[in-house]
């Protein structure tokens, strides 16, 4: 079963089939679970700043809605595809399945290059990409929120298109919006602060100590930046690198996030900030760290690289970081990995309490909402744990055994219509 395939649908159904296996599930039923329930591809015009009309291509994917609404994000990419939304999508199912807050898994994407975009353009995009998706989303069907370079603002005229369209304000359609329009406290962070508790659970079991513990990230995005922030200032653990599309930085001594941060903000890149040494996103990868955090791509850690990895613990903040080949090595490595769907859960989680928030118009605090997540992590990530024990499996698996199980569990109770 083990692949080094580079399309992530493929991974995502390979993963499916091994695990649909162990449950002994049928072939009907693996079908059913490999396959999107819903897909729709939209190619709509936006008008340029330039006086010129471009087309884009854009998808909604809904993977299953067994036990709830669709819920995802939506990436802005040039490289995005209608697999990798595929499998994106069922990651969603498993993953809200895994931390079991009641939703099914979607995910949405727009083929183009936000970083060439004038926040015009991006705007008419966007408005333009929710129109075409109106017939398939709803506050009650299929719930977006943000992903790769989209933002809140991104999630503002998204809420906004939608209201305008149904004639009244309904924050419930779209997560991750600013907090004045109905977005949660905490969700800036909530991916990464998910992964934290995640990363502190593993140290726990694995009885490492904080202050001896080093970390690597590979993306200083929302993920990559946040969990920099949370993993020096709540553990005390010290990042000796970091990274991002254009190359990484190295500081034994440890760097500061916030420092970072800036002189990326300034310059456009983590690279040659003061005291650091450049290093490439492949040496990022391989450096010798406690805790090695891919929080950029698909695929970053393949049968090519997954024997140089000098981690003990992976915490998977990308979705689908590594195929399963890598997988298979980093298994017999004995590198404890924290699988995506349970480690970067806690984004869809706040996103969860931002829509109940939402629909009840009832505001929670941030000490609520971090009481909250802590809970679902917390226990989400000793059930996986304990999972992988007693069936002496690897987290990723033990995880997939959990979540495929509850959406079948919630098939078979509702029977298949008519
Ligand atoms: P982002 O757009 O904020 O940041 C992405 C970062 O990755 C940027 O720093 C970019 O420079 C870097 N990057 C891009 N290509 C790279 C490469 N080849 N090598 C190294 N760095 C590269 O995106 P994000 O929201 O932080 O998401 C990152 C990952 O986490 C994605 O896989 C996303 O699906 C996943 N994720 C995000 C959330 C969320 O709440 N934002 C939730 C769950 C999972």
């Amino acid at each position: 079963m083990a692949s080094d395939h580079n399309n992530p649908y493929h991974v995502a159904i390979s993963q499916v089939r091994l695990v649909g296996e162990i449950l002994g599930l049928d072939g009907g039923m693996i079908e059913l679970l490999s396959r999107p329930k819903r897909e729709l591809t939209v190619n709509f015009p936006v008008p340029m700043d330039d006086g010129t009309i471009k087309i884009f291509t854009g998808y909604r994917v809904q993977h299953n809605s067994v036990r709830g609404p669709c819920k995802g994000g939506m990436r802005y990419h040039p490289e995005v595809t209608l697999d990798e939304i595929r499998a994106l999508a069922m990651w969603m199912t498993w993953k809200c399945a895994t931390v079991d807050i009641p939703y099914g898994g979607a995910k949405g994407g727009v083929i183009c290059d936000p970083k060439k975009m004038s926040s015009g353009e991006l705007e008419r995009l966007t408005r333009r990409y929710v129109s075409e998706l109106m017939p398939l989303i709803g506050p009650h069907t299929d719930i977006p929120g943000p992903d790769m370079y989209t933002d809140a603002q991104t999630m503002s005229w998204f809420m906004d298109t939608y209201s305008m369209n149904v004639g009244h304000s309904m924050p419930s359609i779209v997560t991750g919006k600013p907090i004045s329009l109905g977005g949660s406290k905490g969700r800036d962070e909530a991916t990464s602060r998910g992964l934290m508790y995640c990363v502190r659970e593993a140290m726990d079991v694995s009885d490492i100590k904080r202050k001896e513990a080093t970390v690597a990230i590979q993306g200083f995005g929302n993920v990559g930046w946040n969990a920099a922030r949370l993993l020096k200032d709540e553990l005390g653990l010290t990042i000796i690198a970091l990274s991002d599309s254009s190359g990484g930085i190295t500081k034994l001594s440890g760097l500061d996030p916030v420092s970072v941060h800036e002189h990326k903000r300034r310059t456009g890149s983590v690279q040659d900030y003061p005291g650091a040494t450049n290093i490439t996103n492949e040496e990022l990868l391989e450096t010798q760290c406690t805790v090695l955090v891919p929080a950029a791509m698909e695929n970053a850690i393949t049968s090519e690289n997954a024997d140089n990895i000098d981690a003990l613990i992976l915490a998977e903040g990308a979705n689908g970081p590594s195929t399963l080949r890598a997988d298979k090595i980093l298994a017999e490595k004995g590198t404890l990995v924290i699988p995506d769907i349970l480690c970067n859960a806690g984004g869809v989680t706040v996103s969860y309490f931002e829509w109940v928030q939402n629909l009840q118009f009832l505001y929670w605090s941030n000490v609520e909402i971090r009481e909250r997540l802590n809970e679902i992590m917390t226990y989400a990530f000793s059930k996986v744990y304990t999972t992988a024990e007693s069936k002496d499996v690897d987290m990723r698996t033990a995880a997939y055994l959990l979540s495929i199980n509850e959406v079948v569990q919630a098939t078979k109770l509702r029977g298949i219509y008519p």
